[in-house]
């Protein structure tokens, strides 16, 4: 607008004159000066002052040079209503500087009027609001970034139930979170600008507070601290506070940020955690020594597993053999059963205690009782014949209280029937499931007994028959023995005596088959008085002197000795045991014979130095004919009943008779007979046959 020559024809005095104090007014002002065609198409004239590039000549598209694209519309938009409105046109908009950075103007432009009124032309002036919109454009961002931030801020701290605060150096709160307004049941407005007391704090707790916001401020050093106070509606808990200074850029405190956190819960667990800690140590102790005592059984017990299963195998193979022995034992007893059935045996068991008698059918037929009766150990005795009944029951005693075995024969008269029926029983005692029994068969012998009894009459018969004459040729020797001795026929004599000797030797050889077929048919009898074993001896002594050449005969020691005896029985069993000493031994040996008292009985001795008997015939020699078999044995005569008969008479008086001996060196025969006090007693208690 300097170039003059391009100003439209107008009146010129008057304008030059309002011009020139116009380009005064321009060279005072800083702003830019532009004047515009009055459609504004043209911009005239612009004096850019270095800020906007400077235009001397019109110009057309001045817009696209002077204003960003992202303004134009903006500015066309300003420049139409103006146009329209004729009035002022104004705007701050964007523009291109001079150096082709962007920029901001505020621009006014007012409408100049001819003298009839047309609009010719606008005159405008716009200055640099850059700087300014810049420093708006910085503050609405900051503003911006800043109220994001808050909101960023109020986001977190509301989320969190943690309590957040700032206080300024007064200890007034200039921030609260939700958490902390909520804990106070107070808006913003009511709290914030207020101090703790004013905020309800008790003085105490405020206090405090007050005094670590002074040392923080003193010495920048945050503080950290726990407190216990109520809560507006969750009651007395424990939080824990960190306190910390903020600083500014002088590094100073300006104020003080603090955070609170509700720690109850996890005080209570550290609590409890502790408590149970102490729990679990006292726990892991017992459970340490339990552990032990654990391992030390479990070792144990995995030996005794190895045991048991190796038990348990041991066992498996038990009892399968146990299974194969029952079955044997069943197969056994059924063999037995029926041995026992074919063999017509009857069976018996009776408990040793109660004397409970259980017996078999055939059992209660030999005693004439029907099968299905029911009978009583008592019943069974009483039916067994009187003459033998005692001695049943004394063997029967015997057997239950000693455990002897259990053998004899004896006849039972039938309880119904009254037959009379020979048996033989046989028993012992058995020990089943902790008891004992006396178990035993009994079969009938009456046949064979009859057969005995017959051969013993007839045994008897001819003994009897046998000794008549016998006892006369012995009478008639002797007469001739003492005619032919007076007559001084030697020869005659000698003889004689020798047919004497052997009369007398057959004389007691028929009475041994007397005796023993008396003693078979219970016609022996016992006739006991108190004598003395010594003098017994004392006779025997003398007859051995008188018959007694070949051998030597010591009656040493012999002690008075008193029993009761049956003599003649006792004088025939000690000149049994001699006489087979004699007749055993060799010519010229020595027989000892003794009468002590030993253990309390009496007990007589005869001791040879024969030829001795073999350990399996000593058991049989007391057996009725047993004669050991040897060919030295067909030289010496014998029946085989000396000792059988001395055997049942040692027995009749209570007392025992046995052997020792040793092959080849000698035997010793012994008996012995209680001494007359004990068989006083015994008679008393017991029962002894005549
Ligand atoms: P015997 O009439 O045969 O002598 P005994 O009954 O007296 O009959 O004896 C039975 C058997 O005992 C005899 O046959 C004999 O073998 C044996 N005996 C008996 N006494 C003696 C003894 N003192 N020394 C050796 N053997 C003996």
């Amino acid at each position: 607008m300097t170039n003059s020559s391009h100003k439209p024809p107008l009146n010129k005095q008057p304008v030059a004159a309002s011009e020139d104090r116009f380009r005064a007014l321009i060279s005072a002002t800083s702003d830019i000066v532009y004047s515009m065609s009055a459609d504004w198409r043209v911009m005239q004239e612009l004096d850019g002052r270095g800020f906007l590039s400077d235009t001397k000549q019109p110009m057309a598209d001045w817009l696209p040079k002077y204003v960003p694209s992202q303004d134009l519309e903006k500015v066309k938009t300003a420049i139409d209503e103006a146009i329209q409105e004729k009035k002022i046109f104004q705007l701050e908009h964007r523009v291109l500087q001079a150096d082709g950075s962007p920029g901001w103007t505020f621009s006014r432009a007012v409408p100049i009027f001819n003298d009839k009124g047309e609009l010719i032309e606008w005159f405008g002036a716009a200055s640099d609001i850059t700087e300014r919109k810049r420093t708006e454009e910085a503050l609405r961002e900051e503003r911006e970034r800043s109220e994001q931030q808050k909101r960023l801020y109020e986001t977190i701290t509301a989320g969190t139930p943690d309590l957040i605060y700032v206080f300024d150096l007064n200890y007034r709160f200039t921030y609260a979170n939700s958490a902390l307004l909520s804990m106070w049941g107070k808006t913003w407005d009511d709290a914030i600008g207020r101090n703790l007391l004013e905020n309800g704090y008790e003085p105490w707790h405020a206090e405090m507070h007050e005094r670590e916001i002074d040392h923080i401020k003193a010495t920048k050093q945050a503080v950290r601290g726990e407190v216990a106070f109520p809560h507006a509606t969750l009651g007395r808990r424990i939080y824990d506070y960190i306190l910390t200074p903020v600083v500014n850029d002088k590094g100073e405190v300006e104020a003080v940020a603090g955070t609170t956190r509700d720690v109850t819960e996890r005080k209570e667990w550290e609590l409890t955690l502790a408590r149970s800690s102490e729990e679990l140590q006292t726990i892991n102790e017992e459970m340490a020594a339990i552990n032990e005592e654990m391992a030390t059984t479990n070792e144990e017990m995995a030996a005794t597993n190895e045991e048991l299963t190796a038990t348990n195998e041991e066992l498996a193979v038990l009892n399968e053999q146990l299974l194969a022995a029952q079955q044997k034992i069943e197969e056994a007893q059924m063999a037995l059963r029926l041995a026992i059935n074919a063999a017509n045996f009857g069976t018996w068991f009776i408990q040793s205690e109660t004397r409970e008698f259980v017996a078999d059918a055939r059992l209660k037929e030999f005693f004439g009782f029907h099968p299905d009766d029911e009978i009583l150990y008592d019943d069974a005795i009483n039916q067994i014949h009187q003459d033998y009944r005692q001695q049943a029951a004394e063997l029967m005693e015997a057997t239950f209280s000693k455990g002897t075995r259990f053998d004899m024969e004896y006849p039972i008269i039938g309880h119904h029937d009254g037959k009379t029926r020979w048996v033989r029983g046989i028993g012992e005692i058995q020990r089943s499931d902790g008891k004992d029994f006396f178990a035993g068969v009994l079969h009938e012998i009456t046949e064979k007994k009859e057969d005995e009894l017959r051969k013993n009459d007839f045994i008897a018969m001819v003994s009897h028959e046998l000794k008549t004459p016998l006892t006369s040729v012995k009478g008639y020797t002797q007469m001739l023995h003492s005619k032919m001795k007076r007559g001084g026929d030697d020869f005659a004599a000698s003889v004689l005596e020798k047919a004497n000797t052997q009369v007398a030797k057959m004389t007691s050889m028929i009475n041994g088959f007397l005796n023993v077929s008396r003693l078979e048919s219970g016609k022996i009898h016992i006739d006991l008085q108190l004598i003395d074993l010594a003098e017994l001896i004392k006779e025997a002594e003398e007859e051995s002197l008188a018959t007694i050449s070949s051998h030597q005969v010591v009656f040493e020691p012999v002690e008075t000795t008193m029993v009761n005896a049956d003599r003649d029985k006792i004088e025939q069993v000690i000149h049994n045991l001699i006489s087979n000493a004699v007749k055993y031994s060799p010519g010229g040996s020595i027989i000892n014979v003794a009468c002590t008292i030993v253990n309390g009985m009496a007990n007589i001795s005869i001791k040879d130095q024969g030829m001795g008997i073999k350990p399996d015939d000593l058991p049989k020699i007391f057996d009725r004919f047993y004669r050991v078999e040897g060919s030295h044995m067909y030289s010496i005569s014998g029946f085989g009943i000396g000792l059988y008969l001395c055997s049942e008479i040692i027995d009749r008086h209570h007392g025992k008779i046995w052997a020792e001996s040793e092959l080849g060196r000698g035997s010793t025969f012994s008996f012995g007979l209680p001494l007359s006090g004990q068989l006083q007693n015994w008679i008393a208690d017991d029962v002894c046959q005549d």
